[in-house]
């Protein structure tokens, strides 16, 4: 499991997720940011944090927002892990 952010992100982008995040797994998507579905442990404290409530763990996506888990984990596909270091946000 993991945690997937959603379209509410869009917009907003206030990075707090970023902050709170105990192992640097986000990643800047551009419009908005995304999670590394293999390296988050699903401690839920982004989603807490998160003022637009964009960040859900994947089984309980909305189903109206079902294409963002394939959206998140899509951005790691075509990159190597050296190449996504690029894109890791941290606080
Ligand atoms: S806290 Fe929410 S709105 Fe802010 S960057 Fe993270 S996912 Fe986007
Ligand atoms: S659930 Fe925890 S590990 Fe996963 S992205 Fe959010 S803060 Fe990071």
């Amino acid at each position: 499991m993991a945690y997937v952010v959603t379209s509410a992100c869009i917009g907003v982008k206030d990075l707090a997720c970023i902050k709170v995040c105990p192992i640097d797994c986000f990643y800047d998507a551009g419009e908005q940011v995304v999670i590394d579905p293999n390296a988050c442990n699903d401690c839920g404290l982004c989603a807490f944090e998160c003022p637009v409530q964009a960040i859900f763990r994947d089984e309980d996506v909305p189903e109206a927002e079902a294409a963002y888990i394939e959206r998140n984990a899509h951005f790691f596909k075509n990159m190597s892990p050296e190449e996504w270091e690029a894109f890791r946000m941290r606080a």
